[in-house]
């Protein structure tokens, strides 16, 4: 039986020892326990089946045996030095990741957050071009620090502050987009904003392949080639913000650029690198990780010796369970499952994703896509209660998403199915 705190009394001290902005999921918040695999226990024992990973974080599943014991055992020998001195683990994890990317990305910073990779990219957009202005889309999310903020497009998070030279062009969305699924039209606005808002040079574009917390939002296809190809030719270079789509996700490609035919100058990475662990990275090509030799840098856990072994067990793990051909399998399964309640409920307007990275967008009226706000709330309400936990999203927080730990198998989408059609009948 579990004796620590209860729910009522974290929930009262938090209130009063955390900050304000804090949010939680649920009329009464879940205290959550332990984890195991693609489950999660709360403090009454009660399993829940998790379809959101902690944000879409927990890649292998909670609490993997095999990244348990690589952590453990490195925190016995040796928890920590910074870069100051040498050790295995950090070159051995970079190796491994860099093996994972095309071209020449070849060179890995690591950080510990999606956040900080964003930043530390944004910098290298800069540096390496000699401009400042960079291009992101409407409806994204890349981060919470000052410069992230900036680039994150969406009226929830930001804050008035100085949004440093960004421009946000019209998101490829082709369920809500006023160009549908058209990339041609929406690559196009981008040229306008370079042309009539820049001087014409750029440092960067920077987007999701899928927009994680704007919705689960699959940029329509085609887009990103075309582009990539307007910023460079206007001198800037093309990240790819892989912190939720990465790691095999998508099930087709391991990292979500791959699934739009591009090859990236910088990738972001974080969340399911560490599968829980705080760990971010930035790949790029040896020549734009130059430019940060100008000056010393030093990020104090950054490829920690914890966090490095933990990561390379990730790494390892996802290859010999041959997860991203799971997610592909369980992925497929569920989006057709998916597709199939759309058809009986008027309320499910869109379905859509990759994979284990899905989004499904409630709407009042399918013809006007009025987002379905409160019966979004009331359901994902009573899918807790059937065991089921879910991920909200998109700026009308209309969008369910589904993006579990990458274990799920084909019976959890079924019972997330079948609890989704049985809450969306009982309404
Ligand atoms: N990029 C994306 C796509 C994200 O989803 C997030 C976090 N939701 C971030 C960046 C920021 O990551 P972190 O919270 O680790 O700073």
């Amino acid at each position: 039986p579990y004796k620590k705190m209860m729910a009522d009394e974290i929930l009262r001290k938090r209130k009063e020892l955390l900050g304000p902005s804090l949010f939680y999921y649920y009329q009464k918040p879940l205290n959550i326990v332990e984890g195991r695999m693609q489950y999660l226990y709360d403090e009454s024992g009660k399993r829940y089946l998790d379809a959101f990973a902690g944000i879409v974080t927990v890649s292998c599943g909670h609490c993997h045996p095999d990244i348990v014991n690589a952590v453990v055992e490195q925190a016995k020998l040796l928890q920590h030095t910074t870069t100051i001195y040498l050790h295995h683990a950090i070159v051995e994890f970079a190796e491994a990741l860099t093996s994972k990317m095309p071209g020449n990305l070849k060179v890995v910073y690591f950080v510990n957050s999606g956040t900080e990779a964003n930043e530390l990219a944004t910098l290298m957009a800069r540096l390496y071009t000699g401009n400042l202005n960079m291009i992101a889309l409407r409806n994204a999310y890349h981060g919470g620090s000052a410069g992230a903020l900036g680039l994150t497009a969406l009226n929830t998070w930001k804050y008035p502050i100085p949004q440093g030279e960004i421009h946000h062009v019209i998101n490829p969305d082709p369920y809500r987009g006023v160009f549908g699924g058209d990339a041609t039209h929406y690559a196009k606005e981008v040229q306008d904003h370079i042309t009539y808002g820049t001087s014409g040079r750029v440092a960067g574009f920077i987007a999701e392949t899928f927009q994680g917390v704007g919705g689960t939002v699959e940029l329509a296809s085609g887009y990103l080639k075309l582009v990539y190809d307007i910023v460079r030719q206007a001198g800037g270079v093309c990240i790819a913000d892989e912190v939720q789509s990465g790691f095999g996700r998508t099930g087709s490609h391991y990292w979500g650029f791959e699934t739009q035919g591009v090859i990236p100058d910088i990738v972001t990475m974080a969340k399911g690198i560490g599968n829980g662990l705080p760990l971010g990275a930035v790949v790029t090509t040896p020549e734009i990780a130059q430019v940060m030799s100008q000056r010393i840098q030093l990020n104090t856990f950054g490829g920690n010796p914890v966090c490095s072994a933990g990561g390379l067990a990730v790494l390892k793990v996802l290859d010999k369970e041959e997860r991203q051909k799971h997610c592909a399998d369980v992925g497929c399964h569920l989006i057709e499952r998916l597709k199939e309640l759309q058809q009986k409920h008027e309320i499910i307007g869109d379905v859509r994703g990759r994979g284990l990275m899905i989004g499904v967008e409630l709407v009042t009226n399918r013809k006007d896509k009025t987002p379905a706000k409160a019966e979004t709330l009331l359901l994902h309400e009573r899918l807790k209660d059937l065991g089921v936990l879910i991920g909200k999203g998109g700026i009308h927080g209309n969008v369910f998403r589904l993006k579990p730990p990458m274990c799920f198998t084909k019976v959890d989408a079924d019972f997330t199915v079948d609890a989704l059609d049985y809450a969306i009948s009982g309404m």
